[in-house]
């Protein structure tokens, strides 16, 4: 019976181990460490259960930790793995209820531990008010203080995580403010298409304030948080929600001696296997990808990846072999009725990388311009001059925008050229698309350039 020891028991951990588990059913003793008591819940949903359009906690949990059991998983929810020894082949686990340590031995080990949210030092990020966007508990904290007179928000970052949840206080009515050290929302983003973004976020009431960090959060008589001080002004707030990034959780990696990379993922081969280490595994958001168009090693904290690692090391512990080729930068999200996309480079990251570009920006429709609920949808394609490879494209728009950039994140895949993706056969009638679909319109513009 071969054992396999699984830390993290969400997209990827939970993924890995159901997969070995289906594969080999008696043939593997398959234990899942989660010291939470959540398993295989979708963080990506919390936005939208605080904006009301979903239930929480339970509607986001796609497996409960009885279900995983009813599948033959060790589920040992509430277990902390506390240290790694890849020699002796163990991992220590506490038992945090009872505050007992267990030593596992493992054939194979897989290390899905996710990501830690950035913390800077600000004073009063601990007051009562204030909070994080990370786990259903999260969720949960955030909506108990919904509950008291919440007037005005203010969201600390202003990547997707943080404009997702300017849209769910939105949606609640509250008065937000997201305030930012960057001039402009969504960095991922070229500062003409976040310049966009801000405009739309101010005609949905959403103020938008950038260009300076935050100094403090600041307290009011009754102990609970009242504003937060950057150094363009001081913003009241009956609630403060910080969505300031995260890093990989590799400390446990990091302590058994195995290998980080510059941005502190845990380095592993194609096949998600920790580099020069038989049998450990690590994949989602505690590892570093690489990107497909450049080759460099990045860190891409995104579900759509970590349940494809979780897939890739489940079937090559079972004897399979399967890659995982990379990643592209492909991400979308929603900020009411703006839908924002992105893939590949950015204009000014292309040039910092040597490349010769060229870029165009279109304005068009999202649906044929004659129906009444058409609404505009902006295109920045970015490609490189001479071959014309397309590298980069950006949209933000109305709804039916968002999800256009799977195109485009197809065509960098497959390293196409802004004249092959202006000829691609895509589909047309007029309640989907202009005749010329909005990415088409931008690469063929492009195309004349390069
Ligand atoms: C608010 C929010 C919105 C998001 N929206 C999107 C989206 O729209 N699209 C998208 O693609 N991605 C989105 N994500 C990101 C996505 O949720 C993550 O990329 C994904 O969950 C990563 O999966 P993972 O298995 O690597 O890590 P996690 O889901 O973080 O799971 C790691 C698990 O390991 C456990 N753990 C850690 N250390 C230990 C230990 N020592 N012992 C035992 N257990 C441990 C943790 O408790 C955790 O449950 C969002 C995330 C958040 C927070």
């Amino acid at each position: 019976v071969l054992n396999v020891v699984v830390i993290g028991g969400d997209a990827c951990g939970a993924s890995a181990a159901s997969t070995v588990k289906r594969s080999l059913r008696d043939e593997a003793n398959v234990i899942v460490l989660e010291r939470q008591s959540w398993t295989s819940y979708a963080a990506c949903g919390i936005p939208y259960w605080i904006a009301g359009q979903t239930d929480g906690p339970d509607a986001l949990v796609a497996r409960s930790p009885e279900a995983h059991r009813a599948n033959g998983l060790d589920m040992r929810t509430g277990w902390e793995a506390t240290a790694i020894d890849p020699v002796a082949r163990t991992v220590t686990a506490r038992e945090l209820a009872s505050g007992t340590d267990h030593v596992l031995p493992f054939d194979h080990l897989v290390i899905a531990t996710g990501a830690s949210p950035v913390r800077p030092p600000i004073p009063g990020l601990d007051l009562p008010g204030v909070h994080g966007v990370q786990t259903l508990d999260d969720g949960s904290a955030i909506m108990e203080s919904l509950a008291d007179d919440v007037q005005r928000a203010v969201i600390i970052g202003a990547g997707y995580i943080g404009i997702e949840m300017a849209e769910a206080m939105c949606d609640r009515g509250v008065a937000t403010t997201v305030v930012d050290q960057a001039p402009q929302p969504m960095t991922t983003m070229d500062p003409d298409m976040g310049a966009l973004i801000s405009e739309a976020m101010g005609k949905m009431g959403i103020a938008y304030q950038g260009g300076s960090p935050v100094q403090a959060i600041e307290s009011g008589p009754d102990g609970r948080v009242a504003r937060v001080v950057t150094g363009e002004g001081s913003f009241d707030a009956d609630i403060v929600l910080i969505g300031l990034g995260v890093r990989p959780n590799a400390g446990l990696a990091q302590a058994a001696g195995l290998p980080l990379g510059d941005r502190g993922g845990i380095v592993t081969d194609d096949h998600m296997q920790v580099q020069g280490h038989d049998g450990i595994w690590a994949g989602g958001d505690c590892v570093e990808v690489v990107d497909r168009p450049t080759g460099r090693r990045l860190h891409v904290a995104l579900g759509t990846h970590a349940n494809k690692h979780g897939r890739v090391i489940g079937t090559n512990i079972t004897g399979g072999d399967l890659v995982f080729p990379g990643v592209v930068g492909t991400a979308v999200s929603k900020i009411c009725a703006l839908e924002v996309g992105r893939v590949g480079l950015r204009e000014a990251e292309a040039r910092d990388l040597g490349l010769d570009v060229v870029s165009g920006t279109i304005r068009a429709s999202t649906k044929a311009h004659y129906l009444r609920d058409a609404g505009p949808i902006h295109v920045k394609v970015i490609a490189e001059r001479g071959t014309g490879r397309l590298l980069g494209c950006q949209i933000v728009g109305q709804p039916g925008s968002g999800k256009r950039i799977d195109v485009a994140a197809t065509a960098i895949w497959n390293g196409m050229t802004v004249e092959d993706v202006t000829s691609l056969d895509l589909a047309y009638a007029p309640p989907f698309s202009p005749v010329w679909d909005p990415v088409q319109i931008a690469t063929r513009k492009v195309a004349g350039m390069v």
